[in-house]
């Protein structure tokens, strides 16, 4: 047994002075300082001064993905070591269903590519279509512990969007079948016209990849969304939302009983628009794309009220030097993505707990507890709790540091937040029980991670 002692343990309900203790790949018992026998203890770790909490769980991120001529820069290993060292336990992965092919057999290669993974995953499914052997192999998928798959709204032009009828078709499998329904929600008709008329307008430069991706065109989609809902209430998820106006749609949408989700993502709490209009724009391009200061401020706001309930990484890097190689000097060819699967722990304590914008309960909340709730891992994981896995961030508030890609081990040069300031540091991370990062040290090894089997609960 190991006994964590002196530290503040966090939930997302209460900070509580603490000793925990943890017997094999379980939270045992947590309880008042001093009151645990050691005899039976095999090793004490001095957690005083720190933060100790449940392990992270990023249910949106992109390894091994083929995307507009470039593959995602994280693997498994690559990928699960970053995230570690990020305070994060636990990732839900997409797999993209081959076009015309099965989502099953898909899966059954993530669990390959998983093979060296160093904390526990899980993957959700990407829908290109809605035939009825996409529909027939839904249920397979919820029964086999993968109940969340999302579709998209736009990219037409590369054979991902789902029409209306697609999506009512989608609603009704998975009110049926237990699921949720994952939606990136940008217009593809407003996005595909405004691109046409900024390249003939002679507008390449990054922020125009924004201009081209406004705010309207995340509310049109998600407006249609709930139009649907409404026709067939399933759950829904809206994954990176980027607008403070779209929010607004989907509180509406919730006050009439509709059961909609909403996902912000890091860079939208801390980036804006400005950023493409650097000497590294470029590298900025994500979609939806980074947006206004009010936004900033909307979704922080939006995280405090409840009404965003994740914030998720959308981890999906590219390498810079494809980045320039694709995109040639043009917004619409370069391969849009941000690598951040290491830094939301770092940039919500730091621009969110030690700014005042939200507690450090709401950094769990969002962070750990509501993505193992709504991804269907709760009470296994994103809480701290007897019987619980032994999945715990040990958090030193008292480290300030320099963000810089060096600092980092994500498989990028390329940092988003290269220079920020920050507050805090991840000193220790578990997963089941078991070092991962021990002091600031890679202790963990590749094939420790497990899947995780997952069942919606709502
Ligand atoms: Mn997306
Ligand atoms: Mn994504």
């Amino acid at each position: 047994m190991k006994l964590f002692r002196g530290g503040d343990i966090v939930s997302a309900a209460e900070i509580t002075r603490a000793d925990l203790l943890v017997e094999g790949e379980k939270v045992q018992a947590v309880g008042a300082p001093g009151s645990f026998d050691t005899k039976a203890v095999d090793e004490i770790i001095d957690v005083s001064g720190t933060f100790v909490m449940p392990g992270l769980i990023d249910p949106h991120l992109h390894f091994n993905s083929p995307f507009m001529g470039t593959t995602t820069v994280h693997d498994y290993p690559k990928g699960t070591v970053a995230a570690a060292f990020g305070g994060v336990t636990t990732v839900i992965d997409f797999s993209t269903q081959p076009k015309g092919g099965s989502l099953l057999e898909n899966m059954a290669q993530k669990e390959k590519e998983a093979r060296d993974a160093y904390i526990d995953w899980s993957v959700n499914g990407i829908l290109l279509d809605a035939g009825p052997q996409t529909l027939a192999e839904l249920p397979q998928l919820v029964s086999e512990g993968f109940p969340t798959y999302k579709c998209f709204t736009t990219y037409k032009h590369s054979g991902r969007f789902m029409d209306d009828e697609g999506m009512l078709a989608l609603l009704e499998a998975t009110l049926q079948s237990g699921g949720m329904l994952m939606v990136h929600a940008e217009n593809d008709t407003i996005i595909e016209r405004r691109i046409r008329m900024e390249i003939q307008a002679g507008h390449f430069a990054p922020i125009y990849h924004a201009r081209s991706r406004p705010a309207s065109a995340e509310a049109v989609a998600i407006r249609r969304v709930v139009d649907l809902m409404r026709e067939v209430p399933a759950p829904v998820y809206i994954v990176h939302t980027s607008a403070a106006q779209s929010v607004a749609l989907i509180e509406e949408a919730r006050s009439e009983g509709l059961p909609i989700h909403c996902e912000t993502c890091t860079h939208y709490l801390a980036l804006t628009e400005s950023n493409l209009e650097g000497p590294q724009g470029q590298l900025y391009i994500c979609s939806p794309p980074l947006r206004e200061q009010k936004d900033v401020d909307g979704l922080w706001r939006a995280v405090v009220s409840g009404s965003v309930e994740v914030v998720s990484s959308d981890d999906a890097g590219v390498p810079p030097e494809d980045s320039y190689r694709i995109g040639g000097g043009r917004f619409d060819k370069v391969p849009s993505g941000l690598a951040g699967i290491e830094i939301r722990l770092a940039i919500l304590y730091s621009e969110g707990v030690a700014r005042r914008r939200i507690g450090l309960t709401k950094l769990v909340e969002v962070a750990a507890q509501n993505p193992a709730r709504l991804f269907g891992m709760f009470p296994q994981k994103g809480i701290l709790a007897p019987g619980s896995d032994a999945d715990i961030v040990v958090y030193d508030p008292s480290v300030a540091w320099t963000m810089t890609a060096k600092e980092l081990h994500m498989n990028t040069d390329f940092c988003a937040f290269d220079g920020w300031k920050i507050q805090g540091r991840v000193r220790s991370v578990l997963s089941r029980g078991s070092f991962v990062i021990r002091d600031g040290r890679l202790v963990g090894k590749p094939g420790a991670g497990r899947r995780v089997f997952r069942r919606l609960s709502f």
